[in-house]
């Protein structure tokens, strides 16, 4: 606290990152970063972009990035609006279209920036508890309310709605704008992006910080008819006009291009993930059904945070969660075999 603070500071409530420690040899399982780096043709495209144009501004609205994520996904290029991570598209998402005289819908289990970024921007929620099995019931949300946003997969549990459910819910909720935050959607869900040219109040959001390997470059991106691309467009140049640099830009459009990059590396964490979940239920544990990159498993003998204490000591770090319902349960971000290896190496000592 400080007097020099304005009101706003006091009021905050700020989004706690999963931890970056610098332990040599610790097997980093905690913020769902992928075990494999990026394709070398978006290394190349970097370097390549790391020259002399670096004196000049990039281009304001990423052209040649929102052309190619426009082709990916069979839209136009102007229904497509990128940021710096989905964490800042989401920001101009709650600030431009999730503020409302009725509250915004979100499960009372989710990414806890969604608390953060209502608190920053004065968004009244309702949040939703999920059901007893940790699933979201769309039933819930018939309900008067401004927005609704939901991830799917669902954070931290994994789970995913199918896209049944989600046109079910966007179709019911004409007046209302609907975010599907798709962060882990490329392991193992099915896209809302395909409704997007039907549903005028759908916005899909995704990132590149999972599924392509770049959480370090900061980009991603809304899909979204007009007027919804329009409010990003006009919150983004009320605040930076350049939020993705030259380097991410040319990282980002490469990423894209490389499919068979994408596929393979996807497809060793789904099948780690496969293994690791069998293994987890081998050893006693409870295992939510995943379609992200971490599985959300707990054991009936111990409690979560000691779990997590006691993987650590053996350096091995996983995320848990203090919080009402979810506090026995770690999430554990799939890693390479090696790593899931010495995950279960670690288990086997603990249990
Ligand atoms: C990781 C994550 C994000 C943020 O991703 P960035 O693009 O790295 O900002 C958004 N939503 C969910 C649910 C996530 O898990």
């Amino acid at each position: 606290m400080s007097r020099f603070w304005s009101s706003a500071v006091h009021d905050l409530d700020p989004y706690v990152a999963g931890e970056q420690p610098k332990i040599p040899g610790l097997i980093k399982l905690n913020t769902n970063e992928n075990p494999y780096g990026p394709s070398p043709r978006v290394i190349e495209a970097i370097q390549a972009a790391a020259g002399d144009r670096l004196r000049l501004y990039p281009d304001p609205s990423s052209t040649a990035l929102r052309q190619r994520l426009a082709a990916r996904f069979s839209l136009t290029t102007d229904q497509v609006f990128v940021g710096n991570g989905s964490d800042e598209v989401l920001a101009f998402v709650f600030a431009g279209l999730l503020k409302h005289d009725r509250p915004l819908l979100y499960p009372d289990i989710t990414y806890s920036f969604y608390k953060t970024y209502a608190r920053l921007f004065g968004v009244t929620v309702d949040e939703i508890p999920l059901d007893d099995t940790l699933r979201i019931r769309i039933a819930d949300y018939e309900r008067p309310c401004g927005a609704i946003i939901l991830a799917n997969p669902n954070a931290p549990t994994g789970v995913a709605l199918p896209l049944d459910d989600i046109e079910a819910l966007v179709s019911s909720h004409p007046e209302q704008v609907v975010v599907i935050d798709e962060a882990y959607v490329d392991f193992g869900a099915e896209s809302a992006a395909t409704l997007v040219p039907r549903y005028d109040n759908l916005l899909v959001v995704q990132t590149f910080s999972k599924s392509r390997s770049l959480a370090g470059m900061r980009v991603g991106f809304a899909l979204g008819q007009r007027p919804l691309i329009v409010a990003l467009e006009r919150m983004k140049d009320s605040f930076n006009s350049y939020p993705l640099d030259t380097l991410a830009q040319a990282a980002a459009t490469a990423a894209i291009e490389d499919e068979a990059w994408f596929c393979e590396t996807r497809d060793k964490i789904v099948a780690n993930r496969e293994m690791l979940t069998k293994a987890l239920l081998d050893h006693g544990f409870e295992v939510l059904p995943s379609a992200a990159n971490f599985v959300f498993a707990r054991h009936p003998g111990r409690a979560g945070g000691d779990l997590a204490k006691d993987l650590r000591e053996r350096a091995v770090l996983v995320r848990h969660f203090a919080k009402p319902r979810i506090s026995d349960y770690l999430r554990i971000t799939v890693g390479t075999d090696a790593e899931c290896h010495q995950l279960l190496a670690a288990i086997d000592q603990i249990i």
